[in-house]
């Protein structure tokens, strides 16, 4: 599908998949570390998103029924939800037009500029 220009979504809550949705990965290296970043994403999949997001996919034992929306609140803000059963991310390397964007914090808002969501 992306060979052929399509996005696609992961579902969350299949089998043992859910994914950690950060809005702003700067905001997760100032919480964790860098290191400790790094050491996670060495032993599971993250991947950039093309708002400098960061998406995590964990395997857990105990899936929750539903999405946390958000899981993780920074000075009254949500800044992580997490993608269980009826919720999902966009998979890895496909790619937005930010032409169409309407996100408030896209620098590329109304160009026509591609950016894509890159395994890290
Ligand atoms: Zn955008």
């Amino acid at each position: 599908m992306v060979e052929k220009g399509y996005n696609y979504a992961v579902p969350g809550g299949q089998r043992v998949l859910i994914i950690l949705d950060f809005e702003d990965k700067e905001l997760v290296k100032a919480w964790i570390g860098e290191g400790e970043l790094n050491k996670l994403c060495k032993s599971t999949l993250c991947v950039d998103a093309p708002h400098g997001g960061l998406h995590v996919y964990i395997t857990a034992d105990d899936i929750p029924e539903y999405k946390f929306n958000p899981v993780f609140i920074k000075d009254g803000k949500g800044i992580a939800d997490l993608q269980s059963f009826n919720s999902y991310v966009v998979g890895p390397r496909s790619c937005i037009n930010h032409r169409y964007c309407n996100a408030d914090k896209c620098p590329w808002k109304g160009q026509d500029y591609t950016t894509c969501y890159i395994p890290n």
